[in-house]
């Protein structure tokens, strides 16, 4: 049943510090609408409690795309479309690209955030396996001021983080690595397109004479929030690639995942799927 729109309020301050003012006077009373596309949908389905509403689509502080040597800095209110055509992206973060390139149709790549899929917080999300693997920062900005947090830290249970109901999240910053990395990006869902993930790898690598020197591993759709696989990437950090390393590897992630069963797979399926990515990934580093 769709929702009665009389009983929302949305309201639409033009600058950060006018945001700020109406989520730090009354804190949790007004949530942020970025672009809508999943809050529309509970909308839609008369499944949207809150009725308070801040849009934030129209604030110049939460766009644009900062580069220096050091980062990449993203305002939160970046959309797909955007990320897909940034040239650094292209260059220095391209699982990120691809991610925004998989995430649902036109339509929504044009509207959604980044900002919006990491506080939506679902587990099948698919950009944080990428922000992960990149060891993302997010800013989080409210009238007390402004802090740097890292994204690995940010969501502590199922859609629960540690944002507070005052704070915004207005940046997302990219460390610039210098060496060469290889990077390893796979949706697996229904289809390729318009298709929420069952299980979402991103991974990168630095390789030398067939030893792992460095390497990241992250997964959607295999825990409770979006995650870092620490142990699988501390018992591969310093081997050599060969196929007792990737059996290694495989059980040790086996250890450390936890997927669900639900409408969209099986948690045996999810498993599986993880277990043979990450061999293909270590396969592709030996190649
Ligand atoms: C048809 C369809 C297909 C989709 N396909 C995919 C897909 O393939 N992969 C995928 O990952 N997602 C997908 N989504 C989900 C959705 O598009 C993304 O999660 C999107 O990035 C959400 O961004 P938004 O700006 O629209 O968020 P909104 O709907 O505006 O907000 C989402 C949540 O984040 C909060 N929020 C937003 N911005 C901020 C901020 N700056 N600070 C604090 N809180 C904030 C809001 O309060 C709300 O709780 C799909 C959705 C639809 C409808």
């Amino acid at each position: 049943m769709r929702a009665y729109l009389p009983s929302y309020e949305l309201i639409s301050p033009a600058r950060l510090q006018d945001a700020l003012d109406v989520l730090g006077k009354e804190p949790g009373v007004w949530r942020p609408f970025a672009g809508g596309t999943d809050l529309m949908v509970l909308l839609e389905a008369g499944k949207l409690p809150h009725k308070n509403y801040l849009n934030i689509w129209n604030l110049k502080e939460l766009r644009g795309v900062e580069v220096t040597d050091q980062h990449v800095t993203l305002g939160a209110l970046t959309t797909y479309t955007e990320v897909q055509q940034e040239k650094v992206l292209q260059q220095a973060f391209p699982m990120l690209c691809r991610a925004a390139s998989e995430t649902g149709g036109l339509a929504i790549q044009n509207r959604g955030t980044l900002g919006g899929n990491i506080v939506n917080a679902s587990p099948a999300a698919d950009s944080p396996p990428a922000l992960l693997a990149y060891d993302a920062e997010l800013e989080l900005v409210s009238l007390e001021g402004a802090r740097w947090v890292a994204y690995h830290r940010f969501h502590t249970g199922y859609k629960e983080m540690i944002i507070r109901p005052e704070e915004l999240l207005t940046r997302i910053r990219l460390p610039r690595r210098t060496e060469k990395l290889r990077h390893y990006y796979r949706k697996v869902g229904t289809r390729k397109a318009q298709a929420i993930s069952k299980v979402c790898f991103a991974g990168t690598a630095r390789v030398r004479n067939e030893t792992i020197e460095d390497l990241r591993v992250a997964l959607g759709s295999v825990a409770p929030v979006p995650l870092r696989c620490v142990k699988t990437e501390d018992a591969l950090r310093g081997s050599e690639l060969t196929q007792t390393t990737i059996d290694r590897a495989r059980a040790v992630m086996a250890d450390e995942i936890v997927p669900i069963d639900d409408i969209r797979s099986t948690s045996n399926y999810r498993h599986q799927v993880s277990l043979n990515l990450l061999a293909d990934f270590l396969q592709q580093l030996r190649a």
